[in-house]
């Protein structure tokens, strides 16, 4: 007998519960991915991120996986039919389009008298499993945190032996969409995947589960101890960048919070704060499960009456934004780090989308669209829920009065000011500090670096008087 194994976030073959149950429920495994044309149509860097990770994956199949492009529930209940499988197996979806696919290849599949069978998810604890003690979501991180680490996870599930692989029944089928390794489209792929801005650092392998697994053990290694401490200095940048890994779940959370477990500095205060930090990426999707609606729309509705700019004016700001050339070096160097790596540190992530949120006034669906095209690792629940947290809309009702002022922000958090002349080359003669205030400096705009484009303080108080029309207060 043969199982489909429908691989989608999750693109490894250790510790792999849907995988598991596929070898489990057959003799031969016939892996699929299937290029869906509706996320295809979202994203160049995504798109060419996950050719990577496809490539790799296919490698590691020993060139088993078959990939196909078309509307998913035809592709798949079309290969189930050619092999005769009786069940497809998955890893449960919980982004709402994911599961709205889900159901029409349930459907589809039915039909023909086969089985969608999910097992697992790209979670610790899948989303929608953590409720209170009435049986209700939770709306806010602390609670939530404490509910998931004591529900716990089962222990990982290791890489099966000797996977029997089906063929594929129509090898031609897929040849001109197959990122095989060898093709200059993967090749490119594949460097683009770099960690470093240099490029060098992803030649040949920074994308698929062997990269994912040096990745996390190099930084349990060398970075873990400082994570307490520095995981908020971009300009250190020792944070784990697994984001992009667990993003394609070339390794499963579970993975790391086992191995994390067995580590002499498991009750470091480090390690504890790095286990947070895989909760907030739980918890959003675990919101995202409960509130779909989220993914675009205010949580709460407490600034629905919100008054945010539009037209051609505000576009003109947008767009330097966008460039890196707001005048605001920290917002400035974050937007250029993302143009150029497909990645931003955190709390530069939270001062360029509080920047657009507050100082230009523009409503954060529209920010969380432009990093969803910009980032490797978009991901809608901690992209958009990470935008509402910053804009005052969504979980944990973050004070509406934080703005992030992006001058002490940047003086704090990269106090050399090594970030910025590292992104912006017309400030790389300011030296320290400095670099975060041209305007303090008699040369600070010889080398061509703009004027800032609005005044932080003047918008500050703007975003306030909105805040509290809207909110009833003004
Ligand atoms: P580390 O500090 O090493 O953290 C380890 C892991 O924990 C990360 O890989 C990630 O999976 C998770 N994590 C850490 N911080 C957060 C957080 N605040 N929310 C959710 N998960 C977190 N993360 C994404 O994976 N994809 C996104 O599209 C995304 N967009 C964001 C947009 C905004 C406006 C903000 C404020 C945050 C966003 N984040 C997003 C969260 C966070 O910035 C990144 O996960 C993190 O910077 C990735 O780098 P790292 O892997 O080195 O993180």
């Amino acid at each position: 007998t043969i199982s489909i194994l429908w691989f989608r976030r999750d693109l490894r073959l250790a510790d792999h519960p849907a995988l598991l149950a596929a070898v489990e429920s057959s003799d031969e495994v016939l892996p699929v991915f299937v290029r869906d044309p509706a996320l295809l149509a979202r994203g160049g860097v995504r798109v060419e991120r996950l050719d990577a990770s496809l490539a790799a994956l296919s490698a590691d199949t020993g060139g088993a996986l078959v990939i196909r492009t078309g509307e998913p529930a035809e592709v798949i209940a079309e290969l189930a039919e050619s092999v005769d499988a009786a069940q497809v197996h998955v890893s449960r979806e919980s982004t709402p389009y994911g599961r709205r696919r889900d159901d029409w290849v349930r459907e589809r599949l039915a039909r023909g008298g086969r089985e969608l069978v999910e097992t697992g998810s790209p979670y610790a604890v899948g989303p929608g499993r953590v409720l209170n003690k009435s049986g209700e979501p939770y709306r806010v991180f602390t609670p939530f945190a404490r509910a998931w680490h004591d529900h716990g996870w089962p222990e990982p599930g290791g890489r099966p032996d000797d996977i029997a692989w089906a063929a594929d029944p129509d090898p031609d089928a897929g040849a001109s969409n197959n990122a095989d390794p060898g093709s200059p489209d993967a090749d490119r792929a594949v460097h683009g995947a770099a960690k470093g801005g240099d490029g060098s650092a992803g030649r040949g392998g920074e994308a698929g589960e062997q990269a994912a697994l040096a990745r996390w053990r190099a930084f349990l290694r060398d970075d873990l101890s400082s994570y307490g401490d520095q995981r908020d200095r971009p300009d250190l940048d020792t944070t784990s960048r697994l984001s992009v890994h667990l993003k394609y779940g070339e390794i499963h959370p579970r993975t790391i919070l086992a191995e994390l477990a067995d580590h002499p500095a498991a009750e470091s205060e480090s390690a504890r704060r790095f286990v947070t930090e895989l909760a907030w990426r739980e918890f959003y999707a675990d919101v995202l499960w409960h509130w779909p609606r989220s993914a675009w729309r205010d949580l709460r509705d407490a600034l629905a009456g919100m008054d945010y700019d539009e037209g051609p004016e505000t576009a003109t700001l947008v767009e330097a934004w966008q460039q890196g050339l707001t005048g605001y070096p920290f917002v400035d160097a974050g937007m250029r780090q993302l143009r150029a790596e497909g990645w931003m540190h955190n709390r530069v992530r939270m001062v360029t989308a509080s920047f657009l949120v507050k100082d230009l006034h523009v409503w954060w669906p529209s920010g969380a669209r432009y990093f969803l095209e910009q980032l490797r690792d978009g991901d809608l629940a901690s992209n958009n829920h990470g935008w509402q947290w910053v804009a005052g809309t969504g979980t944990d009702a973050s004070p509406y009065f934080r703005v992030f002022n992006p001058v002490t922000q940047g003086v704090k958090f990269d106090p050399d000011g090594d970030y910025v002349r590292r992104w912006i080359p017309e400030l790389a003669h300011l030296a320290g500090a400095a670099a975060h205030e041209p305007w303090r400096s008699a040369d600070g705009y010889d080398y061509g670096y703009p004027e800032r484009i609005v005044d932080h303080a003047e918008e500050r108080r703007e975003t306030l008087r909105r805040y509290e029309r809207a909110r009833g207060d003004g």
